[in-house]
């Protein structure tokens, strides 16, 4: 997708903090964090949202959560927890229509935890 700022962060033609990838996935680091700990997982392939998803999806979307798991467990922040965000459509908070997954944690009480305009 030509006009799309998540397929140019995959293509490396807009640079970004990338944490992780393989040849399904990126995780980077978000440009705004709402968490001392933001990532943003997203799927190689253009898919806008999960409202997008098709069966053929199905294995992407575990290596989607897989890979928050397993950064999550690298960036040690499993122990004390962490969420999982997909917004979806403008109502539901999205404004890049590439599909992501937000990982968000690090935060070190539950006071801090409580994000404006997050779940
Ligand atoms: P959403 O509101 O679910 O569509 O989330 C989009 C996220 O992308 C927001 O948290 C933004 O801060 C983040 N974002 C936008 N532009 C960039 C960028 N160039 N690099 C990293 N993250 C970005
Ligand atoms: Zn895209």
């Amino acid at each position: 997708m030509q006009d799309c700022l998540f397929c140019k962060i995959i293509n490396k033609e807009v640079p970004v903090e990338i944490v992780y990838e393989n040849n399904k996935v990126v995780a980077f680091k978000d440009i705004h964090p709402k968490a001392p700990i933001h990532l943003l997982i997203v799927p190689q392939k253009h898919i806008p949202s999960v409202d997008h998803l098709e069966i053929q999806d199905k294995e992407l979307i575990g290596e989607l959560f897989l890979t928050a798991q397993k950064i999550a467990r690298e960036q040690r922040i499993a122990q004390t927890g962490y969420k999982l965000v997909f917004n979806v459509g403008r109502g539901g908070g999205q404004v890049i229509d590439h599909l992501h997954l937000h990982l968000l944690g690090g935060w070190k009480s539950e006071k801090e935890r409580d994000i404006p305009g997050m779940p």
